[in-house]
C-alpha cells in the first residue's frame, strides 16, 4: 500500500516534481557558448531550413514525444482538469524515459473543446517526433485522435486506447491458445465502451474475432442496433442483436470477457455461466469487475489477468507506449498504423513463450515464470520487451512505407537497442 504522506513526500521533496531538462552538448566555455547558441546555431538552423528532415539530424525532434492531455479523464480520478492531471502526465514521462530512452514534453492543455485541441495539437507538430493523446475522454478522444492522425506528420498515438487494446490483444492471443480456442469463433463480450472498451473491441476484431461474436456492454447494457440512448458512432459501429441485453445475458456462453468499465460488476453467477474454458480479462482500475479469487474459485478451468500487480497477468500499458514509440521514434515513422500495433501485439505475444532469463527472475523476486495460465504476457522490467516489440514496431513501419529513415541491419538495430 502506498501511503498519502508518502507519495506527496515523492513529489515534493529536492527540486518540485519529477523531471527536469538536461543539455547533452557541452556548455562550459565561450566556444561552447557559441557554438550552442549564436553563431554557431545558424548553420543546422540553414540546413534544415534547406532540407527538413534534417533536423532529425541536429535537433532533439526525433527523440522528443509530447504527452498530451486536457484533464478530462485522469486515471480512475475523472475529469479533475489540466492542472491537477499534470503529476499523471510527468509520470508518463518518467516511464517513458525509463523504459525507452525518450524524452518528453507534458502538455496540458485548457480546453474542453475537441476542434480547439487539434488546433493547438497541429501547430505544434514541429516541436515532436510524435504525440501521445493521454486522458481525454471518450468519445472526443475518437475524433480528436483521427483528426490529428489525419493532419499530422508524426505519430498520434491516444494510450488510454491503443495501448491497453494492444496489450490485452497478446494476452488474448496466448489466452485463446492455451485455451484450445480458435480466435474467429470465440463470442466476446466488453464491459465498458469508452476509450479502452471502443479500441479494445476493434484490435481484437482485426486480430480475428467475428464483429458479429462482440457484445459490448455500457453502464446502460448491450449496444444493440437501433439503441437511442448513451449512443456515439464509435458504439454504434460495434452494436450487436436489435433488443436490449443485460451484461448476464451476454456473459451466458461467452468465451471471453474483456472488462474495462468499473469494479464488481461481474457476478460468481456470470463466471458461472460462461463457456467452458473461459478467458476473463477484468481490468477496471484499481478494482476490477470481478476479483481475481472470486473468479476462479467459480472456474478452474478460467485464464484470467487484470490491471493490478499482485495478481498474475497484470495488463499494463507500460508494457506498450514506452516500447511502440521507440519504434516508431527510431525509423522516423509518420504514423503507428495498425500494422505497427499489431506488429505490437505479436511480439509480446511470441515475447511470453520465450524462457525467462535470470535477470528478470531476480527482478521479479527469484520466481521464474513460464508460459502458462499464470504467464501469458511478459513483464514490464523483463528488458526484452524493448528490443522485441521495438524491433517489431520499426520493422513494421519499414515495411508499411511510413518510416522516414529505414533500417536495413536488423541485428545492428538490435545490438543497438541491447546496448
Ligand atoms: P471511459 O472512457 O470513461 O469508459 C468507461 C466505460 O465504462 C463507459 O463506456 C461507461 O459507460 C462504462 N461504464 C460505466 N459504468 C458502467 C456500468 N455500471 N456498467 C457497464 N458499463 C459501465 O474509461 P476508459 O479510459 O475506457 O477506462 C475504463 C476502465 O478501464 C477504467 O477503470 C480504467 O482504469 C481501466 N483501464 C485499465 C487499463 C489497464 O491497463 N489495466 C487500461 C485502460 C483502462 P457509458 O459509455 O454508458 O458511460
Ligand atoms: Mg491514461
Amino acid at each position: 500500500m502506498i501511503r498519502r504522506e508518502d507519495a506527496l513526500q515523492y513529489h515534493c521533496q529536492g527540486r518540485a516534481g519529477k523531471i527536469e531538462v538536461q543539455p547533452t552538448k557541452s556548455c562550459s566555455t565561450q566556444r561552447d557558448l557559441a557554438m550552442a547558441y549564436t553563431p554557431g546555431v545558424a548553420e543546422p538552423c540553414r540546413e534544415i531550413e534547406l532540407n527538413p528532415d534534417r533536423v532529425f539530424e541536429f535537433t532533439a525532434k526525433g527523440n522528443l514525444v509530447a504527452v498530451i492531455t486536457n484533464g478530462t479523464a485522469v486515471l480512475g480520478l475523472g475529469h479533475i482538469g489540466p492542472l491537477a492531471g499534470k503529476p499523471v502526465m510527468e509520470g508518463k514521462s518518467v516511464l517513458f524515459k525509463r523504459f525507452a530512452d525518450i524524452d518528453v514534453f507534458d502538455i496540458e492543455l485548457n480546453s474542453t473543446d475537441p476542434d480547439e485541441i487539434i488546433r493547438v495539437v497541429k501547430v505544434l507538430e514541429p516541436t515532436f517526433g510524435g504525440i501521445n493523446l493521454e486522458d481525454i475522454k471518450a468519445p472526443e478522444c475518437f475524433y480528436i485522435e483521427e483528426r490529428l492522425q489525419g493532419i499530422l506528420n508524426i505519430p498520434v498515438f491516444h494510450d488510454d486506447q491503443h495501448g491497453t487494446a494492444i496489450i490485452s490483444g497478446a494476452a488474448l492471443l496466448n489466452a485463446l491458445e492455451l485455451q484450445g480456442k480458435k480466435i474467429n469463433e470465440v463470442k466476446v463480450v466488453f464491459s465498458g465502451a469508452g476509450a479502452a472498451g471502443i479500441a479494445c473491441a476493434e484490435l481484437y476484431i482485426k486480430l480475428g474475432v467475428r464483429r458479429e461474436n462482440v457484445y459490448l456492454v455500457d453502464s446502460k447494457g448491450v449496444v444493440y442496433k437501433g439503441r437511442k440512448e448513451g449512443m456515439n458512432p464509435y458504439k454504434e459501429r460495434l452494436a450487436n442483436g436489435s433488443e436490449p441485453m443485460s451484461l448476464a445475458d451476454a456473459m451466458k456462453g461467452a468465451d471471453v470477457f474483456a472488462g474495462v468499465s468499473v469494479a464488481g460488476l461481474v457476478t460468481r453467477e456470470m463466471v458461472k455461466s460462461m463457456a467452458d474454458k473461459p478467458i476473463i480479462f477484468a481490468m477496471a482500475n484499481p478494482d476490477p469487475e470481478i476479483g481475481y479469487k472470486d473468479a476462479l474459485e467459480v472456474r478452474s478451468d478460467l485464464i484470467m489477468a487484470t490491471g493490478r500487480s499482485d495478481f498474475p497477468n497484470q495488463v499494463n500499458n507500460v508494457l506498450g507506449f514506452p516500447f511502440i514509440f521507440r519504434g516508431a521514434l527510431d525509423v522516423s515513422a509518420t504514423a503507428i498504423n495498425d500494422e505497427m500495433k499489431i506488429s505490437a501485439v505479436y511480439a509480446l505475444a511470441a515475447l511470453a513463450k520465450e524462457d525467462m532469463p535470470d535477470s528478470v527472475i531476480k527482478a521479479y523476486g527469484g520466481q521464474s515464470l513460464q508460459f502458462g495460465p499464470q504467464y501469458i504476457i511478459p513483464k514490464p522490467f523483463d528488458p526484452r520487451v524493448l528490443i522485441w516489440e521495438s524491433t517489431a514496431v520499426a520493422r513494421a513501419a519499414v515495411e508499411t512505407g511510413v518510416a522516414r529513415k529505414p533500417i536495413y541491419d536488423w541485428d545492428a538495430y538490435r545490438q543497438n537497442l541491447e546496448g
